[in-house]
């Protein structure tokens, strides 16, 4: 059988060894000490991972459009010197990159770039602070003239390629879109003229770097905003670009401002590549598809189907640097899979901080943590085969140490078998098989329903312990709480209560928003039903949810104000979106007064309401479980990490990473 993704492609003049392409992201560490060195490592590590093609974050052409000097920017001669480190350190690892050329438009951190904010019409975007200034017919021509001047410092610095960045709701999709171009000269008014500065942009790109350097345009597929583009229209756009002398489309998904998931892990895996296929039936040069695509399995059937000429991946390689050469080899139960979460890329970038990532907490950190073996190889306990365990226990046997994980359930996984049954969080069982496969290479002993203590571990000769035995749920102080039908949410995840019709729920952070999950949609759709359904309108979103929904009624009560907290930037909209859709009722600001036979006595403004329930779920936090960590101080050198360190929400980000740093501690 012929692999399809193996096979060599022709981008413009560019020869390609395979059909992967790493997507733009930007990771922030243009901040750090030593920026541009971590970049250039960082690229030429997943250069030397195999990937047919690398695209670097946005490089900003111009100050305007720009997100100020932690980012990347290209419109100085100055900014060419830095760039080539980073082109000589993947070309030395025999790797391919291209720099993409970036204006934010409305989006520009005016801030951090301290002048005036631009755009095609004074509209200020929702997710920003400013208000951008129209741009004057003058400055659109100067602007071009950026991207133009953009390409040929991109030639200087090195790049093999640059790609124009045309979609995510930036500068030029911005040209192109009636949302945001509300102009009524050359520039704006109907398709032709709002087409036009994509097009000029790109006409001025070619001519500058001439035709032996390759060009990519990454378009906009679909907005995903109301009376935005049409796809007619995207469409014809894609064929004019083809027409003006590209070499590529990469076909991006939604705005940044857009309602509508597009990335997150609810998005079933490559939703939209149909967005890319339609383009691809319109056009000859190669179409590029993106947006959760993290299989390399998957992104072989795409290509074989004939859906798309190449896919293009970003987050998957901050999880695994070696993905396409893991998967070359058939590894691919090697592969630390991107989940899609966003909670250490994305959710990163958004709060200002370097992205790393949940299930490889390396990056980011690549200079401090190196691995490096183990001076002398001990006998080390690990007490809990949650994701912290896990991670230390990968990390002690990969340098050297002796290591045996002891868990008293009869699985590995902890609290990652809670989130791997809620709907839509499917993928946590990549990450619970990525360490399955590991513990097993590594010949980590894995000890499954035992409890160790600190005397049997002494006894055993274990020279130093981890403690990573989780949380306990905490119960709150309510009359009734001790009644028959109020349970923990462990033993719910767990499977080893009922649970009725009608429930509440005590607290509404994120485990709460996982059980309520869990617990109203189980009766999952496979996301094919789903589509099919859809497309031939047998089923309308409404009823689909309906269909999909258990028929139960979920409360989630909480004290206090928000819900969802603990919730990353980038998901916690959509999730909780997701919940109302489902019926989910989220009362706050309340006191409890009773828990009863019939259900919850709350206060609420001094008003006294009973919300009705057959379960009453207890989802009030937790406290560490760390007795095993006390009863061993003082006679085995001990560590503590994860939730029996400190007991904050459901975090697995935190949990891995403390798992790494012990693993590089003993
Ligand atoms: Fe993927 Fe989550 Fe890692 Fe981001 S933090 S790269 S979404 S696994």
């Amino acid at each position: 059988e012929v692999s399809k993704v193996w096979e060599p492609i022709q981008i413009g003049p560019m020869m390609l060894p395979n059909r992967v392409l790493m997507g733009s992201m930007h990771v922030g560490f243009e901040k750090l000490e030593d920026g541009v060195e971590r970049l250039a490592a960082f690229y030429a590590e997943r250069a030397s991972g195999e990937v047919g093609l690398i695209v670097t974050g946005g490089a900003a052409v111009c100050r305007e459009g720009g997100m100020g000097d932690a980012y990347c920017n290209v419109y100085l001669d100055e900014h060419v010197e830095p760039l080539r480190l980073i082109t000589a350190a993947v070309h030395e690892a025999g790797g391919k990159i291209a720099l993409q050329l970036f204006h934010a438009g409305r989006y520009a951190h005016q801030e951090a770039t301290g002048v005036e904010s631009v755009a095609p019409s004074a509209l200020q975007a929702p997710i920003n602070r400013h208000k951008p200034r129209e741009m004057n017919p003058a400055e659109i021509e100067r602007t071009i003239q950026d991207f133009a001047d953009g390409a040929s410092r991109a030639i200087r610095a090195g790049f093999d390629a640059v790609e124009i960045m045309g979609s995510e709701g930036y500068l030029i999709n911005q040209f192109l879109s009636p949302v945001t171009n509300k102009r009524e000269d050359d520039w704006g008014g109907d398709f032709a003229r709002r087409a036009r500065f994509g097009i000029e942009v790109a006409k001025r790109v070619i001519t500058a770097v001439g035709p032996d350097f390759p060009v990519i345009f990454r378009m906009s597929g679909l907005d995903l905003m109301p009376d935005s583009t049409t796809m007619e229209e995207t469409l014809q756009f894609a064929r004019m670009l083809e027409q003006a002398g590209v070499s590529a489309l990469n076909v991006g998904i939604g705005w940044h401002e857009s309602k509508v998931p597009t990335i997150a892990m609810m998005v079933p895996r490559g939703a939209y590549v149909w967005v890319a296929q339609q383009i691809k039936e319109a056009v000859r040069i190669p179409v590029i598809a993106s947006n959760r695509i993290n299989d390399l399995r998957q992104a072989e059937a795409i290509i074989a189907e004939g859906r798309s000429d190449m896919v293009s991946m970003a987050r998957p390689f901050l999880a695994d640097s070696q993905i396409v050469r893991k998967s070359r080899a058939g590894q691919f139960d090697e592969v630390n899979t991107c989940i899609a979460c966003n909670q250490a890329c994305l959710d990163h970038i958004f709060d200002g901080k370097v992205a790393s990532c949940m299930v490889n907490p390396v990056v980011g950190r690549e200079k401090e943590w190196a691995l490096e073996p183990a001076m002398v190889s001990k006998r080390v306990a690990v007490v809990g085969a949650g994701p912290a365990g896990l991670e230390a226990a990968r990390v002690l046997a990969e340098r050297g140490h002796q290591v045996v994980i002891f868990e008293k359930q009869n699985q590995i996984g902890g609290q990652l078998n809670y989130a791997r049954q809620v709907p839509g969080k499917e993928e946590f069982n990549e990450t619970l098989r990525y360490y399955k496969t590991q513990l097993n290479q590594m010949g980590v002993q894995v000890r499954l329903e035992m409890a160790a203590t600190a005397d049997s571990l002494i006894e055993e000769g274990f020279e130093e312990v981890v403690v990573a035995t989780g949380v306990n749920p905490r119960r709150p102080d309510i009359p009734g709480v001790d009644l028959p039908h109020v349970v923990s949410y462990d033993r719910v995840f767990e499977k080893k209560a009922k649970v009725g019709r009608r429930v509440a729920i005590v607290g509404a952070g994120g485990i709460a928003c996982d059980l309520s999950h869990l617990l109203v949609q189980d009766q999952p759709i496979s996301p094919q039903s789903a589509q099919y359904l859809l497309e031939y309108r047998i089923l309308d979103a409404k009823a689909m949810h309906q269909l999909s929904h258990s028929g139960r009624k979920v409360f989630m009560l909480r004290r206090g104000k928000h819900v969802g907290t603990g919730l990353g930037k980038t998901t916690r909209w959509a999730v909780l979106a997701n919940l109302k859709r489902h019926g989910v009722e989220m009362v706050t600001q309340i006191d409890y007064k009773e828990i009863t036979a019939e259900g919850v006595i709350i206060r609420n403004q001094e008003q006294e309401q009973l919300v009705q329930a057959d379960t009453v779920i207890i989802a009030a936090g937790a406290t560490p479980n760390d007795s095993l960590f006390h009863a061993l101080q003082g006679r085995l050198p001990v560590h503590v990490i994860g939730g029996a360190k400190e007991a904050g929400e459901l975090d697995a980000k935190r949990a891995i990473y403390e798992g790494a740093l012990v693993g590089r501690a003993i």
